[in-house]
């Protein structure tokens, strides 16, 4: 239930509107956990498609439906600029109607900010106007942030429209990446459209109050700082974020968990289990599919793989070859949604073959998990360039147009086995430990968070 409003009147409140993508959605909610923690009251303001299921979230959260008037085939499509687009223009006047009432009325507190997703820019120029400060959550990392204010000059000086003949060229405005960590949009229609969308988002940032980022200095320091130097605007490095709340606390799946794979993971051996999962986004062909089980099968080593509806091109549920499942046996688990940060917590799993989304890359660090990257589009080659040459706590997949299974198996042999899997597990604890000092009472993320909750402008 609701408190009263008398509970709420006088108390800062913060005004947050997730992108309705599942990897947007958790770090936002997980912001809301560590705001509130520290004394702030929460509204979530949410548009009709994909909202948050109410019964998950605490509930003396405030949850405020905006009408988007977005049709369901485009919600369902995987044209995201499109989507992006509509949600701006659509959310814009009915969210200048809800801020402009809840400041009239201030029963519910006294709105002391709004932050609104950097992909959900519309709202941030309209908070401005009524008065209310308005900071931009980029939810990947820093380093994604620095290609979205490099695009233009990138575009200008002919990195992009990546080619593959330009593939191994060094980007020398953005180390360490090389063109083919940049975003793979080739065709020139999509490619203009991308890069309509990300000069919307750089302008909102540079015209809101602040940035925040769900990173830390540790990570991304020299990044945190060059970011500072272009949007002359304050930055949080406030992250990850899932380490600044209580473990666990915040339920926002869109998808159902199935839990069973933990009991299973409770009968195999410490150290054993391989984790896979491509996220909520992407998906793969049936080549690369059955490769991929091929590699696992092959590899010997148990796994949990989570193929979720829509991951495979084409097929609504994606079933295993008899002769694969055969092969594979008891040894693997598959499940369509995984409690993945419990996965990787769990003493059994030793590595996770991830498309290092950035929620997935900074979950699999603060457990220890290594990982072999497997990225296949918009800012999973950055992160993945991250994990293998800049930390060094994880390995590549190595791929020569197609995946092939003996690719994902040597892949899996480099990191269980030998010197350089012990170099890169010695390294990730490492990582860990520096992160953990960040998001600690006084490290940098918890300093950077405690800035955010006294912001005022
Ligand atoms: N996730 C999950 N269960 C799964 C797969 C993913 O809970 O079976 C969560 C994962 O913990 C992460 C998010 O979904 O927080 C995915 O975000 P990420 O940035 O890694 O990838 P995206 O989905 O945006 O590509």
């Amino acid at each position: 239930m609701a408190p009263t409003s008398s509970t709420n009147r006088g108390r800062r409140r913060v005004v947050l509107l997730p992108l309705p993508y599942q990897g947007h959605i958790n770090p936002m909610l997980r912001l809301a956990v560590a705001l509130h923690s520290r004394g702030l009251a929460v509204t979530i303001l949410h548009p009709e498609t994909r909202a948050p299921d109410r019964r998950k979230l605490p509930a003396d959260y405030r949850l405020v439906t905006i009408p988007d008037s977005i049709p369901p085939e485009l919600a369902a499509s995987e044209d995201i600029a499109s989507f992006v687009f509509a949600l701006n223009k659509n959310c814009a006047a009915p969210f200048r109607d809800y801020l402009a009432g809840a400041l009239r009325e201030e029963e519910d507190g006294h709105v002391a900010f709004v932050v609104a997703d950097v992909d959900w820019f519309a709202p941030l120029s309209v908070a401005r106007e009524l008065g209310v400060a308005a900071l931009a959550l980029m939810t990947s990392s820093a380093a994604r942030f620095l290609v979205y204010l490099a695009y233009p000059s990138l575009c200008h000086k002919g990195y992009l429209p990546v080619q593959e003949s330009n593939f191994n060229t060094t980007v020398e405005e953005l180390p360490p990446f090389l063109v083919r960590d940049l975003d793979r949009v080739m065709d020139m229609a999509r490619h203009l459209a991308y890069a309509d969308l990300l000069a919307h988002i750089v302008a909102g940032v540079r015209q809101s109050s602040g940035l925040i980022i769900n990173t830390s200095e540790d990570m991304e320091g020299m990044e945190i700082e060059r970011i500072r130097s272009e949007i002359a605007r304050p930055v949080f490095a406030v992250g990850p974020l899932h380490m600044m709340t209580p473990s666990l606390s915040v339920h926002s799946s869109l998808l159902t968990e199935d839990r069973s794979c933990l009991d299973w993971l409770d009968t195999q051996r410490p150290n054993s289990v391989l984790y896979v999962s491509f996220g909520s986004l992407v998906g793969i062909d049936t080549d690369e599919f059955l490769e991929m089980a091929w590699g696992l099968a092959d590899s010997q080593r148990p796994f949990v793989w989570v193929v979720r509806p829509g991951l495979v091109h084409g097929c609504e549920l994606s079933a295993l070859p008899e002769e694969l499942q055969e092969k594979i046996g008891s040894r693997g688990r598959v499940v369509s949604w995984a409690p993945q940060q419990e996965v990787l917590k769990h003493p059994s799993v030793v590595a996770f073959l991830t498309h290092c989304g950035w929620n997935s890359a900074t979950e699999s660090i603060s457990e220890g998990v290594p990982m072999i990257c497997r990225p296949l589009s918009s800012d999973q080659m950055g992160t993945s360039r991250y994990v293998c040459d800049v930390w060094k706590v994880g390995v590549r997949v190595e791929v020569e147009n197609q995946l092939k299974r003996g690719g994902v198996q040597a892949a899996i042999t480099r990191l269980m086995e030998g010197k350089e899997g012990e170099e890169v597990r010695e390294r990730m604890k490492d990582l860990r430990h520096a992160m953990s000092k960040c998001t600690d009472e006084d490290g940098t993320s918890d300093v950077a968070l405690q800035r955010l909750v006294d912001f005022s402008v």
